[in-house]
Order: C-alpha cells, then sequence, then structure tokens
C-alpha cells in the first residue's frame, strides 16, 4: 500500500468543479451572478456550440484590480464576506468557488479595468494552471471568457446534452436572472445570432419581454406582506398553464431558486382550478429578513431553507389565492358595448348511448357534391356549418343556438377520456412500429422512462433500453401516426419533472393528458364536414366535455337573443 498523499491541487480543484460546474448553463449562471455582483448595468453574454466551445460574459461593473486577479481565481477567494457570518449574505456568490472551479475544468480568461484604472488586465486559468498577470485593452469593466469546457475532464463532456440543449438550459438560466434584474440590460448571443435583447426597465414589461403577450395580458398582480414577509409579482390566470415548471420563477431575496416548497405551495393555491399534470405561471419575489433563510444548503444554491418553513408555505398559499380570488370577482370589462354572456359549458352533456367510434384521424372522403343544408339535427351541440380560421367550429342548434367549439380543446379532451376508459378497462392497444424509433434521452429522462416501462406499457407505449437511448417498439394505438419519438420526449420530461412527488395514478393521469395532446386535431387543421360533426357527438358524450384538460372551455353557445342583442334588434 502506498503512503496516504495529498490530492496535488489541480486534482482536488478538479473533483470540486463538478459541485459547481455540471454543465454550460451553470457557468453562464455563476459568471452572470458575478457580474449582477459587481453592480453591472448591461450584461452582454456570447454562447458558441452549446456554451462548450465558448462562453463569454461581459459587464460594466466595477472589475477587479490587477493585483487582485490572480485572487479572485483562488478557491474559497472572495471579496463578498466581511465577516464569518455565512447565513446573512446579501450578494449572490460567496462561496468563492466559481472561478477557480470553471479553471479546473476549462480555460478561463479573465479580464478586467475598474472604474479609473488606466488599463486593464488579464489573467488565465487552464486545467487549473495559472498564468501570470499581463496588461490587456479593454473598456470599464469585466470579460470573462471560457473556452473548450471540461477538455480535461472528457467524462463529464459525456453526460453533456446536444449543443441545442445545453443553450437552451443556459438561457432558461439567463431568463431567470434577467427577470429579478429589470434594471440591468442583457444582451445574448448565440453561434453569432442576437437571440435576447432586453432594454432596462419596469419589472412589468421584463416580465412581458419574456413570458410573452399572453401572460402580460392576463397576468394577475400580487403584493402581499405579514409580519417580515413580502410576496410580490405575478401570477397566471388558471386558464394560461404549462406542460412543465419551467415559467415558475421564483425568487428568494432576489436570488432565484427552483425550490420545491415555493413550487408546492404555489400549485396547492390553484387547487382544483387547473388539471392534473398542468402548471401555472408564476413570477414571484420573496423577501424575507436574512437570517430567516438559508441559502447555503445547495452548491447553486437553487434551494433554501426557511427557518419557519410552516409560516413561509401558509403566507404563500394565502397570497397566491387570496390575488386568484380578488381576479375571479373582478367583473371583466366589457370590449364592445352591447355586453352579453355566453351560456357555460354544462357540467355533463347529456349522456347518450354508447360513445361513436372516432373517425377523427380518417382522410376526407372525396369533396361530396354540394347539398342543400340539412335541418339542425336535435344533439346538444347541434349540426356543424363551418370551420373559422381553421381552429373553431361553428354548429347550429334545433332551438335556435350558435355553438362555437375550439376544435383541438375539443378533440385532446375527448382523446383524454378515451384513453382513461381504455386504461381502467384493462389497458390501451398497442400499434406496432414497423421500424421503432430510436429516441436520444438525457440519461436522467432515459432513466425515468424506462423505470415505468411496465406502467407504460398498459398504456400502450412500449419502450426498451437500447444503449443509452430509448427504443419505441408501439405506441398507444389512439395515437397511431403521431410522432413516436415527440411523444416520449415529451413524456420524459414529464417523468422525469414529476419525480417521485406524485402518486402513481396522478403521474399516468399526467402521462395520460400529455399522451392526448399528441394525438389531438391541432387547430390550424381543415376538417371536413363529417369529421366536424363526429367531433360534435362524441364531445357530447365526453365525461368532462365542457373543458380540455388544461382547465379551458372546449365550446361555448351564444343564443339567438345574444346575437339579437349584438345587432340593436332587442
Ligand atoms: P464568489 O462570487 O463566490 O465570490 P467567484 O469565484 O465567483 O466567487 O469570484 C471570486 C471573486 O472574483 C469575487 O468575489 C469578486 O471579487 C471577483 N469577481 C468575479 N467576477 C467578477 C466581475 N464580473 N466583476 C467584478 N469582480 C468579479
Ligand atoms: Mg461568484
Amino acid at each position: 500500500m502506498g503512503a496516504i498523499r495529498l490530492l496535488p491541487p489541480a486534482v482536488a480543484d478538479r473533483i470540486a468543479a463538478g459541485e459547481v460546474v455540471e454543465r454550460p448553463a451553470s457557468v453562464v449562471k455563476e459568471l452572470v451572478e458575478n457580474a449582477l455582483d459587481a453592480g453591472a448595468r448591461r450584461i452582454s453574454v456570447t454562447l458558441e456550440g452549446g456554451g462548450v466551445e465558448r462562453i463569454a460574459v461581459e459587464d460594466d461593473g466595477v472589475g477587479i484590480a490587477a493585483e487582485d486577479l490572480p485572487l479572485a481565481v483562488e478557491r474559497h477567494a472572495t471579496s463578498k464576506l466581511a465577516d464569518e457570518r455565512l447565513i446573512e449574505i446579501a450578494t449572490l456568490g460567496f462561496r468563492g468557488e466559481a472561478l477557480p472551479s470553471i479553471g479546473a475544468v476549462a480555460r478561463l480568461s479573465l479580464i478586467s479595468r475598474p472604474r479609473g484604472a488606466p488599463e486593464g488586465a488579464e489573467i488565465t486559468v487552464e486545467a487549473g494552471v495559472k498564468g501570470p498577470v499581463r496588461p490587456a485593452a479593454a473598456g470599464f469593466g469585466t470579460r470573462v471568457t471560457v473556452r473548450d469546457l471540461f477538455f480535461c475532464a472528457p467524462a463529464r463532456l459525456k453526460f453533456l446534452k446536444s449543443p441545442r440543449a445545453e443553450t437552451d438550459a443556459a438561457l432558461a438560466v439567463l431568463r431567470r436572472l434577467a427577470l429579478v434584474h429589470p434594471e440591468v440590460a442583457f444582451r445574448v448571443t448565440v453561434d453569432g445570432r442576437e437571440v435576447l435583447a432586453l432594454a432596462a426597465g419596469e419589472p412589468f414589461r421584463r416580465m412581458a419581454d419574456l413570458l410573452g403577450e399572453e401572460m402580460a395580458r392576463h397576468a394577475i398582480a400580487l403584493a402581499a406582506e405579514k409580519g417580515a414577509l413580502r410576496l410580490a409579482g405575478w401570477v397566471g390566470p388558471p386558464s394560461l398553464t404549462r406542460a412543465t415548471q419551467a415559467d415558475q420563477h421564483l425568487a428568494v431575496n432576489r436570488r432565484p431558486v427552483t425550490d420545491r416548497l415555493l413550487r408546492t405551495a404555489l400549485r396547492v393555491a390553484y387547487g382544483d382550478a387547473i388539471a392534473v399534470g398542468r402548471h401555472p405561471v408564476a413570477v414571484l419575489a420573496l423577501d424575507l429578513p436574512a437570517e430567516a433563510v438559508d441559502v447555503n444548503v445547495h452548491p447553486a444554491k437553487a434551494e433554501v431553507r426557511f427557518r419557519d418553513a410552516e409560516a413561509v408555505r401558509g403566507f404563500v398559499i394565502a397570497a397566491v389565492r387570496e390575488a386568484l380570488g380578488a381576479a375571479r370577482t373582478v367583473a371583466p370589462v366589457p370590449l364592445r358595448p352591447p355586453a352579453f354572456r355566453f351560456a357555460a359549458p354544462r357540467a355533463a352533456a347529456p349522456a347518450l348511448a354508447e360513445a361513436p367510434a372516432l373517425p377523427l384521424t380518417a382522410p376526407p372522403a372525396a369533396r361530396p357534391a354540394p347539398v342543400p343544408l340539412p335541418a339542425p339535427v336535435e344533439h346538444p351541440l347541434g349540426a356543424a356549418r363551418a370551420q373559422l380560421l381553421a381552429t373553431y367550429i361553428l354548429a347550429e342548434t334545433a332551438d335556435g343556438a350558435l355553438i362555437l367549439v375550439d376544435q383541438h380543446a375539443a378533440a385532446e379532451r375527448i382523446r383524454h377520456e378515451a384513453l382513461k376508459q381504455a386504461l381502467a378497462a384493462g389497458g390501451v392497444a398497442k400499434q406496432a412500429l414497423l421500424v421503432p424509433a430510436v429516441v436520444e434521452l438525457s440519461p436522467g429522462e432515459a432513466e425515468a422512462v424506462l423505470a415505468r416501462a411496465e406502467a407504460l406499457a398498459r398504456l400502450g407505449l412500449v419502450v426498451e433500453p437500447f444503449g443509452g437511448a430509448v427504443l419505441v417498439r408501439a405506441v398507444p394505438a389512439p395515437l397511431s401516426g403521431c410522432d413516436a419519438a415527440a411523444l416520449v420526449r415529451d413524456l420524459a420530461e414529464e417523468l422525469a419533472e414529476s419525480g417521485e412527488s406524485r402518486a402513481l395514478a396522478e403521474r399516468l393521469d399526467a402521462v395520460l393528458a400529455r399522451m392526448a395532446c399528441h394525438g389531438s386535431i391541432r387547430a390550424g387543421r381543415r376538417l371536413t364536414e363529417a369529421e366536424m360533426n363526429a367531433l360534435l357527438r362524441a364531445l357530447e358524450t365526453t365525461p368532462n366535455g365542457g373543458t380540455c384538460s388544461h382547465g379551458r372551455p372546449t365550446w361555448i353557445r351564444l343564443e339567438a337573443a345574444d346575437l339579437e342583442r349584438l345587432f340593436g334588434r332587442r
């Protein structure tokens, strides 16, 4: 046996680096946080080759003096801890670990010029080996460049996803940080193309820029305070949900977090206003005294520990509920003078006999010769008269009302319920693929899918391991013709995300809802009259037919009297 020896520092650094530097997105996070800590007003980020080839972050912050450059890349060197009180930390970084960790697994260059300094200086670190400090041309601020990430840690390279996926992950990190720092301008360039340009401005503007028009239009503002706890931001209405939690932007004392407790509190507040497996949209900042929260529990500081978790949970649930409740009771402002009300879909349409077979994907038959319109039939949703905007079906009922159906929402609910029924009746029929599909997934996602292969087989989806990938042998028969790879990728995301946190039954329902989305008639698809009528009949007999799997209405009814009022006839 050999003597016990200390690891060479470069090796120790490389091991520690794994904790902080997991993928390009984590480098981006650390560098941008440093720029924010330095008081930057503009930050520009450049990504090349998924961030593996090059990541550059440039800021106009306070800069680093030439003589401090070697210290900045030294382990546990930080300018941010005045004393030992690790708990009371106002800045984002404080462990003094990011730069040395990055330098241990890449080629790092740090160029900086503090305001007032006559010139800039540069230091480099390659695979943990520090170079000398040299003068360098530079504007005021700091420019950090990371090249060839993991070139000396090939094992980590293998765990990276495609450049595209790594870029997406880095952009997600940037969006999160940008959301909580609207006072800072951001510019992001990916492979030479500018993908994000955010001017400094109001928090609302930033939220609208990053979360889109729909959220901006319907966002419900929230501001609550209780004792030393403050919560502010926006939540989406229950009708605006996402398939993942990616658009839940939560910050604790301005630090973006993906904290479980907060996400669960948010979900609880929405209750059954949104469907199982769907996630609300939110931009929320929680502020509380620094000593009431420990941020030093997670290497990337994504999770926090609250001193009084129960109080925080209760406060967040109550605040979100109140905001949602207030939004519900405020009457919508009528857009047009003759206001009328739509009849809400009846909870359950009168159950007719057996659900008809669903020829939803039948290819359109040869166009029939035009025939006079038949009299409206005695069905609750009437007879199809037209398809509008390639998205809505207009129908006329025997009792003289108009019905507008959202074809995608309706088809999705019908599939969802049909899949549920099939599952309850012993399993969903399989449709074997002529050529099995190979789907590349991240190791975590592949594992999440394969671990549930048996349950998925009952849903008609047959998968097996294939090298590091997943092989799809059969898809659920009701979804035959769907893009198997897209389906599996989507489910992998769902499963990897829901993890073990939910009961199996609940997870299966979420999976079914996802599947239903795949087989569905999309908005934008032209339908024949036969297809439209089949959709109406099926919707009438579908449980929960009044809302889609995301809780939005599938149809609305417009009475003749409403029309008369609109035209001033009444
Ligand atoms: P930490 O952020 O935890 O202190 P880092 O390794 O990320 O550790 O950075 C080390 C030190 O380098 C920081 O404390 C700071 O003094 C300095 N530094 C890093 N990036 C910047 C920057 N963009 N502008 C100014 N100073 C910086
Ligand atoms: Mg830092």
